[in-house]
């Protein structure tokens, strides 16, 4: 076993505190990753606050890992000690199922196991990147291209993959209109996505604040949702809408603002049912969908694709000790637009 050092979630009041996280031994298709960087997803709190199901304490999470390879095992063959390294959502899948075997690692029949807060195949509870170290099997471990910056490279494991599958599912492109709901950590990356694929991307967002960021991005029109007179005006208009947040929207009213066969896919969720009236979908031919992360195969497209287009989140860089400070400023929306832990200050 491996002791790394953590900052952890001892319940899903207290404050995250450091503490230890046991890693298994490096097996024969394992690489150990000293982990450089962690990105802090909404997801993180989230799942410590017992949102989305329960929860094993203690729990150290992080899905947003960038770090770099010092060991592998002796079957290993995609990876080298020095290499530079991330890790995502995911940490194992079945790997037999149709969509295990046809690259769609996220949609494993039998699961996906996620990065924390799930059963690993040795029975123990997966812990996630606030921490040194981690032990990935190769397959779920991606190399970073040289051309991303080492520590703007985490976010793009889950924010990045979030936004870009639906948007290369859905053909965001030339000639098409796609619009970005929420400016946040999603959103700011899917707005630089949709910009690069070419489409014409418009962000539509609670208030007027975000404007000149959103155009900075690659948004070509901001619209203040708060304002009623937004949705008359754009009615009909999206074949396809990014939906990044996660409390809930009125979707009937987002819905309208679709063109023919336009679809709103969701990649935030607010725990509760929502309501959707179906007449709204058959005007239109409209659609209403979801999609969670990518596959590995796309994930290493979604990078490359960061390297040719020079593709970066805005991140803030802080101390591990910051951490519990940061996740409060997560829950105000107060980042613009996502914190990277320096993991290197956890040996302080
Ligand atoms: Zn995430
Ligand atoms: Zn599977």
């Amino acid at each position: 076993m491996i002791s790394a050092r953590a900052y952890t979630a001892i319940s899903a009041t207290d404050p995250l505190v450091p503490g230890v996280v046991e890693r298994r031994a490096v097996g024969p298709k394992d690489v150990l990753v000293e982990i450089a960087w962690a990105g802090i997803c909404h997801s993180d709190i989230h799942t410590v606050r017992g949102d989305w199901g329960p929860v094993t304490y203690p729990l150290t999470v992080g899905h947003e890992i960038a770090g770099t390879v010092v060991q592998v095992g002796a079957e290993v063959t995609g990876h080298a000690v020095g290499d530079r390294v991330g890790v995502g959502c995911m940490v194992d899948s079945c790997r037999e199922c149709a969509n295990c075997r046809s690259g769609r690692e996220q949609y494993c029949l039998r699961g996906f196991t996620d990065t924390f807060n799930a059963i690993d195949r040795d029975g123990r509870v997966t812990q996630g990147g606030y921490s040194t170290h981690i032990v990935v099997d190769e397959h779920f471990v991606l190399r970073l291209p040289d051309a991303i910056p080492f520590q703007k490279a985490a976010p793009l494991l889950c924010a990045g993959i979030t936004t870009y599958s639906p948007l290369r599912h859905w053909n965001a492109g030339p000639g098409k209109k796609v619009a970005v709901v929420g400016l946040g950590g999603l959103g700011h990356m899917a707005v630089k996505f949709a910009h690069a694929m070419g489409a014409e991307v418009t962000v539509l967002s609670q208030s007027p604040r975000k404007r000149e960021d959103a155009l900075r991005f690659g948004a070509d029109h901001y619209h203040a949702t708060g304002d009623p007179a937004t949705f008359e005006r754009l009615a009909n208009t999206f074949d396809l809408i990014v939906n990044t947040v996660s409390a809930p929207l009125d979707f009937d009213a987002y819905l309208k603002l679709l063109a023919l066969d336009g679809t709103i896919v969701n990649v935030g969720a607010p725990p509760e049912q929502v309501p959707v009236t179906l007449f709204t979908l058959f005007a239109n031919r409209r659609s209403f969908a979801g999609s969670t992360i990518g596959g590995i195969a796309e994930t290493r497209e979604m990078l490359d694709f960061c390297a040719e287009h020079g593709i970066t989140p805005e991140v803030e860089v802080i101390r591990a000790a910051d951490v519990n400070k940061a996740w409060q400023r997560v829950l105000d929306a107060d980042v613009r637009y996502r914190f990277v832990i320096d993991i290197a200050t956890l040996a302080d």
